[in-house]
């Protein structure tokens, strides 16, 4: 068993910028990476929309920064996944998570960083061209396909904000929208079907994504008719959800109707003291490097008062 002041669970942005600040206050963080270290920013390729990146940024290699950085004030950084956590109810209680295969930690503050999950189609041919073509958020990547003719798949708020969004860039969007409606608010359906360059098609599903190593485009079917169509695309978007990583923690702290851990006010606090929550698992809205970097460092700074508060 080891007793320690923070503990931070997840290294995206939000962790590992919640390492660095809670390392500078002399906070000893020790920091778990879980199973995909760096989180989603390693799935992107560059990343143009980081302030201080003039030239953008491979998502791997900032994530690589960030943890040299974290490190250089004495993070300890380890690869392990943290399989149970049982958190205390009581201020000034001591939360306990478990390591796979290792240690048992005792805590006074954890930081959860845990991130979310983008949804996928399933498809092997879109498993296949991720990251060649085959992208999860248009925010980050849009800009690559400047232009050009792509493709966007899902019919909610993300996918309608989406489609707007890349039909500034490219010269056409076409929109697979699964049912005969939209899920997306009407003002967000508004904007859609007022966009000229998007092509919203009802009743649409993927059969295939085409291309061998990159995208050259999709076969579609209408589910209402059968009739099977091909669109030449160079990107595909899949728009169709995130899931926050927060099984972990069912139970024991509050969260939405989607799994999205609950922040009081303009905090990071759970409803649990000493537990704070960063980035993605509790934010459905932004979800962008910056923003999760943003809340790491609300969550080292709420967990530096807590602290204080205790003696
Ligand atoms: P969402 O509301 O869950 O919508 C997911 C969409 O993807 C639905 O249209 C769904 O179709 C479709 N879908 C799911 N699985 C699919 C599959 N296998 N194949 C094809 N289509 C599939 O997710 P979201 O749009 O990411 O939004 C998440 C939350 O954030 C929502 O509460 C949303 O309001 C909020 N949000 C708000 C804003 C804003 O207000 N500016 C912006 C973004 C997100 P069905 O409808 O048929 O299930």
């Amino acid at each position: 068993m080891e007793s320690i002041k923070t503990l931070i669970i997840g290294s995206g942005p939000a962790g590992y910028t919640a390492a660095i600040y809670a390392a500078r206050a002399d906070l000893k963080p020790v920091l778990y990476t879980g199973l995909e270290p760096g989180g989603q920013l390693t799935t992107t390729t560059e990343v143009d929309n980081f302030p201080g990146y003039p030239e953008g940024v491979d998502g791997p290699k900032m994530m690589v920064e960030l943890q040299q950085q974290a490190e250089r004030f004495g993070t300890e950084v380890r690869i392990g996944f943290i399989h149970k956590v049982e958190f205390a109810t009581e201020v000034g209680g001591i939360h306990k998570a478990y390591v796979e295969g290792g240690p048992e930690i005792e805590a006074q503050t954890i930081i959860i960083s845990t991130g979310a999950t983008a949804k996928y189609l399933g498809l092997p041919s879109e498993q296949r061209l991720r990251g060649g073509g085959v992208s999860a958020c248009a925010v980050c990547d849009g800009f690559f396909y400047k232009g050009q003719e792509v493709a966007i798949v899902g019919g909610g708020d993300t996918a309608a904000e989406e489609a707007t969004y890349l039909a500034n860039i490219c010269s056409k969007v076409t929109m697979l929208v699964r049912r005969d409606e939209m899920r997306a608010s009407k003002a967000m359906q508004h904007r859609v079907t007022q966009t000229a360059n998007i092509d919203l098609r009802y009743n649409s599903e993927i059969e295939e994504v085409l291309g061998e190593n990159v995208v050259e485009g999709i076969r579609i079917k209408n589910n209402k008719t059968g009739v099977v169509e091909e669109i030449p695309i160079t990107g595909l978007f899949i728009a169709i959800g995130h899931q926050p990583n927060t099984e972990l923690f069912k139970g024991q702290l509050d969260m939405d109707e989607a799994g999205y851990l609950i922040t009081k006010g303009k905090s990071t606090k759970t409803n649990l003291p000493g537990v704070f929550a960063s980035g993605d698992v509790q934010d459905k809205e932004y979800r962008q490097a910056v923003t999760a970097a943003g809340t790491g460092c609300m969550a080292a700074l709420d967990a530096e008062r807590y602290l204080q508060s205790l003696n």
